[in-house]
């Protein structure tokens, strides 16, 4: 059978089609914006289904399911948005709206959790029992799968590990806290720390690399100078390092994952630069225990794709 996938984000909607082994055969892209209200939605998903089978030369008699994810709050039993971030889609009853266009299962599932889902099954967490990912990207998502299902908390809420403190009286975050692990450890905050040392350092190496991107701060930029060997530039990516770390052992600490991946854009920095240094820490840090008993943390494999293959699979496992 093969799965059909749609991954809700703040600007796109991708949509795929699956293959039993999470091989993509189809995919789509589309603005977010374009989507108008929550019938506009649901009519959007069930039309992407049948043109990517279309597309796949699939017949929609092989299509077993659609899955959704959501940048928020998801009933999975009722099959319904509760509330999103970014979007204005709240109490959304889409599996009900879908089935007005299309008779096929429809599985609803928040986005972290389905990253955290595709890299299980196809990617970073093959094999594991106990896994979790961590997300860098605008916020810092987590997705906790135990014994090969997603956990969810008594509510549906659990992984927000971004939104643990780190700092005390820190930052605020628009969560109504102060010093959350994403102010610190996100690919935004990655991005405010790089322009606050620019803003101090204006003739640093910092200063050329980001001139040389036509005076654009990227998550790179801080990277690129340190590997240059500018003090600025390496001082900025110590900093985020540390940050990144303290939280990754407060994670080790609490679920004692046998394996623990980190995705989103920033995890694709040289390995003796990101993943190296947060190794170390955690190894230095973390609660002791005997050498292969320690959490192996890795590198996320399906980069942006993660989310879509996630939601695809949903369908797949439907005990989740
Ligand atoms: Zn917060």
């Amino acid at each position: 059978m093969k799965y059909v996938g749609v991954d809700i984000g703040g600007t796109n909607l991708k949509a795929g089609l699956v293959d039993e082994n999470g091989n993509l055969l189809a995919t789509q892209k589309m603005k977010v914006a374009s989507i108008v209200d929550r019938e506009g939605l649901a009519w959007t998903v069930a039309s992407l289904a049948q043109e990517l089978a279309g597309a796949a030369g699939v017949p929609m008699g092989e299509v077993a399911s659609v899955g959704v994810g959501v940048p928020g709050t998801v009933d999975i039993r009722a099959g319904s948005i509760a509330y999103t971030c970014n979007l204005p889609l709240r109490d959304v009853p889409l599996r009900k709206l879908f089935h007005k266009y299309l008779n096929i299962p429809l599985y609803i599932e928040n986005d972290a959790n389905c990253a955290a889902l595709a890299e299980f099954h196809v990617g970073a967490g093959r094999g594991s029992k106990r896994f979790v990912t961590v997300t860098l990207g605008t916020g810092v998502g987590a997705g906790i799968v135990h014994n090969g299902k997603i956990y969810h908390g008594a509510n549906g809420m659990a992984g927000e590990v971004g939104h643990m403190v780190i700092e005390q009286d820190g930052l605020p975050c628009p969560c109504g806290r102060h010093g959350c692990w994403e102010q610190y450890a996100s690919a935004t905050a990655l991005k405010r720390m790089t322009a606050e040392a620019l803003a101090a350092h204006p003739d640093s190496g910092l200063a050329r690399v980001v001139a040389e991107n036509d005076g654009h701060v990227s998550g790179q930029s801080a990277f690129i100078a340190a590997r240059e060997g500018d003090p600025v530039g390496q001082a900025v990516c110590d900093r985020y390092v540390n940050y990144l770390a303290c939280g990754v052992i407060n994670v080790v600490n609490i679920f004692q994952p046998d394996t623990l991946a980190i995705g989103g854009g920033v995890s694709n920095e040289a390995e003796e630069q990101l993943l190296l240094p947060v190794q170390q820490r955690v190894a230095r840090e973390s609660i002791p225990c005997g050498k292969d008993r320690r959490t192996r943390i890795v590198k996320a494999q399906l980069g942006n794709r993660a989310g879509l293959i996630g939601a695809a699979l949903l369908g797949k496992n439907k005990r989740i």
